[in-house]
């Protein structure tokens, strides 16, 4: 009987990995094959699963990759293994092996992404950078700028592939943009007033306080001069930044968690 063409061993081997169908052992070890092509339908009509007046064929179709043992088994036992069945292992076998290897692949992307992310963002002192607000926060606390200017626009990178890590991060970025309009906000008396509206083409109030400008800087870390605001104006920026700060701290943390258990050998 010929053997298979080298086309057909190569598609049988590929798609499965070199795995038997049936046990997922491997059926190399080294440079030696110590498993079988074998025939889902038998070459001779009197063999396994063999038809009366028709051969099986050497066909990629007619062949699934088995260890010794298993080849064995579905051989003895074929009405146990019948030729539906065993094409079937076969089918699902490769369709696993297909998916892992997507996965695999894909998941690789997005830690390489993360790990070339957390170089530029240092993600986990940023509860401290924030924890103090709205009197104290770092002058580091920035991702969207960062993630715009590196990031955003590729398609390599973002969308991660993992739809769940997007989510995560979609939620963080756009948490710190609601701090940040805060910040840089405005307050005409006791009206608050956010960078966006003050930049619209209309007559700006003429007792505007920026709020960004009444922060000291000191090592690292802007202070708020509480003297600048009024009592309603302190009031109102201390309950406003405390739910946007709880907001973001609660999806920081699920993110920070998200991580840790997903992505295990994350460099951050
Ligand atoms: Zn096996």
């Amino acid at each position: 009987m010929r053997q298979p063409s080298l086309p057909t061993i190569k598609l049988l081997f590929s798609r499965s990995a070199g795995l038997c169908n049936i046990c997922g052992q491997s059926v190399l070890e080294k440079d030696v094959v110590i498993g079988d092509m074998a025939h889902v339908i038998a070459h001779s009509p009197d063999g396994p699963r063999g038809l009366r007046g028709q051969s099986g064929d050497n066909s990629y179709e007619n062949l699934i990759l088995l260890c010794l043992k298993d080849h064995r088994i579905v051989d003895r036992k074929k009405d146990l293994y019948p030729a539906e069945m065993l094409l079937e292992k076969k089918r699902c076998f490769e369709e696993n092996i297909k998916k892992r290897i997507q996965f695999d692949f894909e998941y690789d992307q997005d830690l390489t992404s993360l790990n070339n992310l957390f170089i530029y963002i240092p993600i986990k002192k940023f509860y401290g950078m924030v924890s103090d607000l709205p009197f104290k926060i770092s002058i580091n606390f920035d991702a969207a700028g960062i993630f715009q200017d590196y990031f955003k626009d590729d398609p390599t990178f973002y969308p991660f592939r993992d739809s769940k890590l997007t989510n995560y991060w979609d939620n963080l970025l756009y948490d710190m943009h609601k701090i940040d309009e805060l910040v840089k906000g405005y307050f005409s008396g006791d009206k608050f007033i956010t960078l966006e509206e003050r930049m619209k083409p209309k007559k700006a109030p003429d007792d505007m306080t920026v709020i960004h400008c009444t922060y000291i800087n000191e090592g690292g870390f802007m202070y708020m001069n509480k003297s600048v605001f009024n009592r309603n104006q302190r009031d109102f920026l201390e309950s406003e930044m405390t739910k946007l700060v709880n907001i973001f701290l609660e999806n920081y943390h699920c993110f920070i968690k998200y991580i840790h258990e997903q992505y295990r050998t994350v460099k951050w």
